[in-house]
């Protein structure tokens, strides 16, 4: 397996949608109590950008959450970092690379909501609907795609091409 030679999207056309997000995101979020919830690894280049292109105060924190993909018990996640910060009363917007079944985005807004949060909005940089098996409210995303694989801009494959700027599918 080996990543495309062109890119899918460039590190352009994500800055300029991430912008777009953002400003979205600062005006739906404005006046609350804001944490922004970084999901490890894959959304840390796409948190980073976002955070810095949002204009309203905010505190930053991250979990890590883990699959069992491909194995009997699909369908489950481990939160595995915990966010060090007590998430009672506050917003919390959780910030992901890739929305593919909806199962982590799932498991990451119940795990917020028994935080306490009053507040969960999810966003996603990437989207593949036609993968979904459980509906997600999903209002805040970049860009839509085909079932394909994709790497870069933080998304790995086996943990390689976390650190490349632009977003290349797998063949
Ligand atoms: P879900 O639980 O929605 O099925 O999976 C979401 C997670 O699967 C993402 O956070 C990401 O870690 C991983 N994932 C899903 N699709 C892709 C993809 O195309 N490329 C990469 N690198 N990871 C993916
Ligand atoms: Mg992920």
């Amino acid at each position: 397996m080996t990543r495309s030679e062109r890119p899918l999207f460039t590190a352009a056309q994500i800055r300029a949608r991430v912008a777009e997000l953002a400003a979205v995101l600062s005006r739906e979020l404005a006046g609350g109590d804001l944490v922004a919830l970084i999901v490890l690894k894959g959304a840390l280049h796409f948190g980073s950008d976002l955070v810095r292109a949002m204009s309203i105060p905010m505190s930053v924190d991250f979990v890590q959450a883990r699959s069992y993909r491909g194995t009997a018990s699909t369908g489950k996640i481990d939160v595995l970092g915990r966010p060090t910060q007590d998430l009672r009363g506050k917003h919390v917007l959780i910030i992901e690379d890739i929305l593919d079944t909806g199962v982590t985005a799932q498991a990451l807004m119940d795990f917020v909501q028994a935080a306490g949060a009053d507040r969960v909005i999810f966003c996603a940089l990437f989207d593949k609907p036609a993968r979904r098996t459980v509906p997600v409210n999903a209002t805040h995303t970049g860009f839509t795609v085909d079932d394909v694989f994709i790497v870069g801009y933080g998304m790995d494959h086996d943990e390689r091409y976390r650190e490349l700027p632009d977003v290349y599918t797998l063949q």
